[in-house]
């Protein structure tokens, strides 16, 4: 017997339609699968766990109150990116350009690059995303191995981008799912030997405590991406490119009209006039950080890698990863388990409040000593 899908005649033909229709790489795509969390605590996609204070919270309801949603958003969005630029000390002659989130910046830059036969390149592990949209958009993609350390493997960065001439190179500075930040020197030799665009994520600046903001006044081959998203502010969809006009000028072509919505602007322009309270946030998660560091690296079970991130990776012996991940869930925690190369075993945990780091670190030590 033939299931019901193969033997529906709408169906079929819907599928050989859709065979037709839609690209190979398209249907051969899984969706970006988002977990259902109710009720968990979440330590899986790098959140701010902090709301804000109360006074904070009532002057914010009166800004939102008054969002005229009849009208079109500032499509230049100039009130939100002046602010933006006098809070992120953007130098003056840097453009600024938004996404509704860094990841519609990724694909932004790509579509604008697509000259087929030029792949994107991009170390690996790294952000899924950057492999994910050159997939949508046909794009050939080369992954370069980080080394055992998870360290750029220069020389075999240097050699793919002479073999395969990327015409787009995405680093991530810090790295996810990683948590390190790559060597400057490195990143400035992988500037200089391409003669593509090299698009320097910095998702985690906040809580890195450096910026590579400074290269794109010595190269003009080099953007800054960077999101509001883990900082606090991930469910407004707020990405921001940093460049010369020439780059973003261009950019600015294939991007949506009114791609940041009203709220999202005026949201993200109160939430900014407030930097003080994000800066207190992200230096008790820092020191928290810190605090996770030392208590996972007192088990001898573990391999903890450093982080310059609100994230730590670490490695279970990879016989255990599924009942760690298990137990913790079993638990109502939620972790990342990692895949890829050299990430056997590798799991991601957000840097939560305290209460939340405890539960973490006391679950975690009930299920590696079952
Ligand atoms: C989370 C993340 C992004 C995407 O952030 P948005 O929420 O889309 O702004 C981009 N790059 C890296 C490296 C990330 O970890």
């Amino acid at each position: 017997m033939s299931s019901v899908l193969d033997s529906d005649p709408a169906a079929v033909a819907a599928s050989t339609v859709q065979k037709r229709t839609l690209r190979r790489e398209i249907r051969e795509l899984n969706a970006y699968v988002v977990p259902d969390s109710s009720g968990m605590l979440k330590l899986d996609a790098m959140e701010n766990p902090y709301s804000w204070p109360e006074s904070m919270r009532e002057q914010w309801r009166r800004v939102l109150a008054d969002v005229a949603v009849n009208r079109y958003p500032d499509a230049a969005a100039v009130r939100f990116k002046e602010q933006l630029r006098r809070t992120m000390a953007v130098p003056d002659g840097i453009e600024i350009l938004l996404g509704n989130g860094s990841d519609e910046i990724i694909q932004i830059i790509q579509l604008a690059s697509a000259v087929r036969q030029r792949p994107v390149l991009a170390p690996d592990p790294s952000f899924v995303m950057y492999r994910t949209i050159a997939r949508w958009l046909g794009r050939p993609f080369v992954a370069v191995a980080l080394d055992a350390q998870f360290s750029l493997d220069i020389w075999a960065m240097l050699e793919a981008i002479g073999r395969t001439e990327p015409n787009c190179v995405f680093i991530a500075s810090p790295n996810n799912p990683t948590g390190n930040l790559f060597a400057t020197q490195h990143i400035e030799q992988i500037i200089e030997a391409t003669d593509g665009l090299v698009v320097i994520d910095e998702a985690y600046q906040a809580f890195a405590g450096m910026s590579l903001m400074p290269l794109m006044a010595k190269y003009d081959n080099v953007v800054i991406l960077r999101t509001l998203s883990k900082l606090g502010l991930a469910g407004l969809r707020l990405g921001y490119l940093l460049g010369s006009a020439d780059w973003l000028r261009e950019f600015d072509k294939v991007r949506m009209p009114y791609n940041i919505n009203s709220f999202s602007q005026a949201g993200a322009e109160f939430a900014l006039q407030h930097y003080d309270v994000f800066e207190l946030q992200v230096q008790t998660l820092c020191a928290e950080r810190q605090r996770l560091i030392t208590a996972l690296r007192q088990r001898d079970a573990l391999e903890v890698y450093p982080s310059d991130t609100n994230f730590i990776m670490f490695r279970v012996p990879s016989d255990r990863s599924g009942s760690v991940h298990g137990g913790l869930v079993d638990r109502g925690i939620l972790i990342k388990k990692l895949r890829g190369p050299r990430l056997d075993g590798c799991f991601r945990v957000t840097v939560g409040a305290p209460e939340q780091n405890d539960m973490f670190l006391a679950s975690l030590g009930t299920v590696l000593e079952r």
